[in-house]
């Protein structure tokens, strides 16, 4: 046996055992002659001590204290020894094992470790290398206890999940990983395949066209917890595969599918942290998301909410916001109340011209254009710009945003998509500044009554809001239907401000699905070429049915306070989707290209050439 305990485990309970255990040298120390060793693995760590005034009769001191001093921080070892009592003074409450010690009777050097790149014992995150060393030795950074401690937490959720699906019937079914196309708005990995050269596969962006033909294969209620791989330019907080929680249901509406994410998320929760999660979410209409919170995400935890007031500074005087009116844009209005400075943690009772002013030098930087404001005082609205606007136009708008004395109003004004999210961003940087999040625990919601359709910006074409399989509001469009202003039945699922998952009610009639792929721009052609499967799949009495994706590694990242979602996942892809790890992605030798025929033969070496005729 190597181990008896591991070394999180050994107690004050302990005391007079023999034990054995093993782990890695984090640390060591020599005190005239005592050396000392916290040893440590994933479950904590546990001083380990060579102490020569204990050691048995006619044990070799000598030669353990020199093999002690041969060690490398990071090397692994096993000890045999007698748990017992710290020195008084020396113990640490901090640590579950820190009232005791084993002193070391015998021990055994199972591997030695190279001089470790980066430091391990040490948890501010200040110490850390750079992110591309971390990744380079994850395997020495998953040693850190912040990272297992995130990794734990993932497992908990998943099998906190698994549980839940378990228990209400839901069945997990795997599905490829090699496919056809399934769009999801991004590029798809391809592979090509050998046994038949010039045929590719592609990865799947997502479970969704097989979880639908379970449905029609009568699975009823699919769950899996699915990787997903996306060619998407290496933006924001992304990674080219991540992991959602994915499900689907036969007979089913919008409600049905959000009840059971409800529930399983306040299952989560109390598996997770022993509380309760309020069900249901709040629901908040995409429209009312965009207008007053400026983005399909909201973070509803707070007020701050955006109000409109083109109309009524239209008739001002001042150049900047008319321009931009005059161009099509709009003008949008944030109240900082003054009670929400003063409740906030902040220790003023009013935003003073200095925070202002740096408020307004954030928002240059930011590229949000022309941030103004003013103040409401006794005497009516108060700032370098009110002159531009007549007592009738003040009046209005103290009125629209429902100002107060003391309050500051701040405007920021652009185009329509670009004002509201500057709108949005100026709104999350308030609630930080007035620490208005502080104490605040987490808060889901639902976004409902997204659009069907939205449009390229650059092209005008006719794209999918979510995925081109969401049902229409009504079941069907007509020929004279706007389709700018049909809606689906789908819905996100939002947490603290970010979206975590969206689903939808699916279409299961072949004639309408095919009607979505025309005004999505395809020809018949090219539907059959595409989808001709699926749609064939849909006329063999498909059920109604409907369901969503959890984004698995942002809800982790949330839950455990992470910046990014590379810090909940073991081995992910740097911020340009390479792996320092392994180097990949990597060239590959001719050979294989030539004979995936990739590459013809004629471009090649002749030594190349002979190995692969070989
Ligand atoms: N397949 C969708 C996605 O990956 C989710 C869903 O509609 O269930 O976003």
């Amino acid at each position: 046996m190597i181990r008896t305990h591991n070394c999180g485990a050994i107690r004050p309970e302990d005391i007079g055992k023999r034990v054995k255990i093993a782990g890695w040298v984090r640390f060591s120390r020599d005190h005239g002659g005592v050396k000392f060793i916290d040893l440590a693995d994933s479950y904590g760590i546990t001083q380990v001590v060579l102490d020569p005034e204990a050691m048995p009769p006619g044990a070799d001191i000598g030669a353990l204290s020199k093999e002690i001093d041969s060690l490398s921080r990071e090397s692994v070892i096993a000890v045999n020894g007698v748990v017992r009592e710290r020195v008084p003074g020396t113990e640490d409450p901090r640590n579950p094992t820190g009232m005791v010690e084993v002193l070391i009777e015998d021990l055994t050097v199972l591997s030695r470790s190279k001089p470790i790149p980066f430091e391990i014992a040490e948890q501010k995150k200040s110490f850390l290398p750079n992110e591309d060393l971390r990744l380079k030795f994850r395997y020495l950074d998953l040693r850190r206890a912040e990272m297992i401690a995130n990794l734990r937490l993932r497992h908990r959720l998943v099998s906190a999940a698994r549980q839940f699906f378990d228990s209400e019937g839901f069945m997990e079914v795997e599905t490829p990983i090699l496919t056809r196309s399934t769009p999801e708005g991004a590029r798809d990995f391809i592979v090509p395949s050998r046994t038949m050269p010039g045929k590719f596969y592609a990865l799947p962006q997502s479970p969704q066209l097989y979880k639908q033909m379970l449905m029609i294969g009568g699975v009823d209620k699919y769950y899996q917890i699915a990787r997903c791989f996306r060619d998407e330019d290496s933006r924001a907080d992304r990674q080219p595969e991540f992991t959602q929680i994915d499900l689907e249901m036969s007979f089913v509406e919008e409600k049905d599918v959000q009840d059971v994410v409800e529930r399983l998320l306040a299952h989560i929760w109390k598996s997770l942290y022993g509380s309760t999660v309020e069900i249901p979410f709040p629901r908040v209409r995409y429209k009312d998301a965009i207008e007053k919170f400026g983005t399909d995400a909201p973070d509803i935890r707070f007020g701050l909410e955006i109000t409109e007031v083109t109309e009524i500074v239209a008739d001002s005087s001042y150049e900047i916001f008319n321009k931009i009116i005059r161009k099509g844009g709009i003008v949008l209005g944030i109240n900082v109340r003054s009670s929400l400075v003063s409740s906030s943690s902040s220790e003023t009772t009013q935003i003073g011209r200095k925070e202002v002013d740096r408020l307004i030098d954030w928002a240059k930087q930011e590229g949000i254009g022309g941030l103004t404001w003013m103040r409401v005082t006794a005497e009516g609205l108060s700032s370098n710009i009110v002159k531009y606007f007549p007592a009738e136009i003040r009046q209005k708008l103290i009125r629209k945003m429902d100002a107060d004395i003391g309050d500051l109003l701040l405007f920021v004004a652009g185009q329509r998509t670009q004002a509201r999210r500057y709108a949005g961003s100026l709104r999350t940087k308030l609630a930080r500044d007035l620490g208005l999040l502080d104490g605040k625990s987490h808060q889901f919601a639902w976004v409902v009554d997204c659009p069907l359709f939205v449009r390229d910006p650059l092209t005008g074409n006719l794209e999918p809001f979510h995925h081109p399989f969401v049902m229409p509001v009504d079941g069907y469009i007509e020929e004279s239907s706007n389709v700018d202003e049909l809606k689906g039945l789908s819905y996100d699922i939002v947490l603290d401000g970010c979206e975590i998952g969206s689903g939808s009610i699916r279409i299961h009639d072949p004639v309408l699905q095919k009607k979505i792929f025309r005004l999505l721009g395809m020809s018949d052609d090219e539907i059959e070429r595409k989808f001709g499967f699926f749609l064939e799949a849909l006329s063999y009495g498909a059920p109604p049915h409907g369901g969503i994706a959890l984004g698995l590694d942002r809800l982790v990242s949330i839950l455990v306070g992470s910046e990014t979602i590379r810090e909940v996942i073991a081995f992910p892809k740097n911020k340009r989707f390479q792996s320092p790890l392994d180097d990949s992605p990597a060239p590959i030798e001719e050979s294989k290209l030539a004979e995936l025929e990739l590459l013809s033969l004629s471009s090649m070496g002749e030594e190349v050439k002979k190995e692969v005729q070989h």
